[in-house]
């Protein structure tokens, strides 16, 4: 569920996300009927394409959902557990947040609501870097975050940070991710920044007002984090993601092993199992109740990069079926000895699996994939 709305616009983003906007109740009444209505039309095609499909997981992501009113996800989730037929006993319902806004009376409509992850988009606690990165930063906000979830009973919650911004050390992104386990978060997303097309940020860097650090530099912030959070019992089980106690995003699982998931609200994405769908990023066209439309752009890269992403084995049959003609999958399967050669991929008798090395050349990877 895409709930777009955001007080600021940061300078790195380029979501569909509106800022400065007057949300009052009348409008999030209007786009949760709106939601519903998507909900009832999206379930007939996925049950059509995948009669099986069990619920599994609701995502409230943004935007700030945190800015929206309790109604909205109560509604939203109602709706859900009425529509499925098939459930699992446990469903993971998480939804995104920053920290000005996810007050002790947010945290407590959510628990009520049936809301039992929640992910903190810190992206840092360096002032320096929040304020590059264009964000709002209220300090006691950002530092109380993580106590008003544990207080209002939550156990499972995220850390969103970023690395690789100007003006970034080492030293501040260990900072970071030190805080965030300390504060006992099971769950640590670590992202690096990409410079979009079209972002504020993109503009200052070409304009010279501002530097990424160097390539060596990235890396050396990234792997200072990743050797912190080992140490701590973090399992890093995908790219930029990491879990202590084996506490996945359930949801974002879904997406990386190619399975079925519904995409409500402007400009969501959903996969019915067969089909691919979205709506256009216009929230006018979304009220006035515009169809999502096929996504017929979608290819097999996007299944390779989510094979390398993972911390799970898999067969190379896969990686070679995505590969049309002999000569292209003979090329392929040499990439993939190269790469197990290197260090990149271990060999367990029929399966590879990306190692911690592979991590840091999954772009150099990918780019000889592309080559073929
Ligand atoms: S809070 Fe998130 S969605 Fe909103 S502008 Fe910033 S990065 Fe984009």
């Amino acid at each position: 569920m895409h709930l777009p709305f955001c007080d600021v616009k940061c300078a790195y983003c380029d979501f569909y996300s509106l800022a400065h906007r007057h949300v009052d109740e009348s409008f999030w009444r209007q786009y949760t009927d709106r939601l519903l209505d998507d909900l009832a039309r999206q379930h007939t095609e996925l049950i059509t394409d995948s009669p099986g499909a069990t619920l599994a997981s609701v995502f409230f992501g943004g935007g700030t959902p945190s800015k929206a009113p309790a109604f909205v996800f109560e509604e939203v989730i109602a709706g859900v557990r009425r529509i499925f037929t098939r459930q699992r006993p446990e469903i993971e319902v998480s939804a995104e947040a920053n920290p000005e806004s996810l007050s002790a009376a947010v945290l407590a409509a959510w628990r009520s609501t049936g809301i039992n992850r929640v992910s903190v988009g810190m992206q840092s606690l360096d002032e320096t870097v929040l304020k590059y990165l264009g964000r709002l930063y209220n300090p006691a906000a950002y530092r109380e975050v993580f106590a008003r979830l544990r207080h209002a009973g939550f156990t499972n919650f995220n850390a969103d940070f970023i690395t690789g911004v100007p003006g970034q050390s080492v030293r501040s992104t260990i900072t970071d991710v030190d805080f965030a386990v300390g504060e006992g978060v099971s769950h640590v997303s670590l992202y690096q920044l990409t410079i979009e097309p079209g972002t504020l940020l993109k503009q200052r860097i070409e304009s010279g007002a501002l530097q990424r650090p160097s390539d060596t530099r990235q890396l050396r912030q990234m792997e200072a984090a990743v050797r912190h959070l080992e140490k701590r019992d973090f399992h890093r089980y995908e790219i930029s993601n990491f879990t202590k106690g084996y506490a996945p995003c359930l949801h974002n699982l879904i997406y990386w092993t190619g399975r079925p998931y519904l995409g409500l609200g402007v400009s969501a994405h959903g996969f019915t199992g067969r089909r691919r769908f979205f709506h256009a990023r216009s929230l006018e066209k979304y009220l006035a109740g515009a169809r999502p439309e096929e996504d017929t752009a979608a290819s097999p890269r996007d299944q390779l990069i989510n094979l390398l992403r993972l911390r799970r084995p898999f067969h190379p049959a896969k990686v070679l079926t995505l590969f049309a003609g002999a000569e292209a999958r003979a090329s392929a399967e040499r990439v993939l000895t190269a790469a197990t050669e290197r260090g990149w991929l271990q060999k367990n008798k029929k399966t590879v699996v990306p190692t911690a090395a592979g991590f840091r050349f999954t772009d150099s990877l990918l780019a000889e994939f592309w080559r073929i």
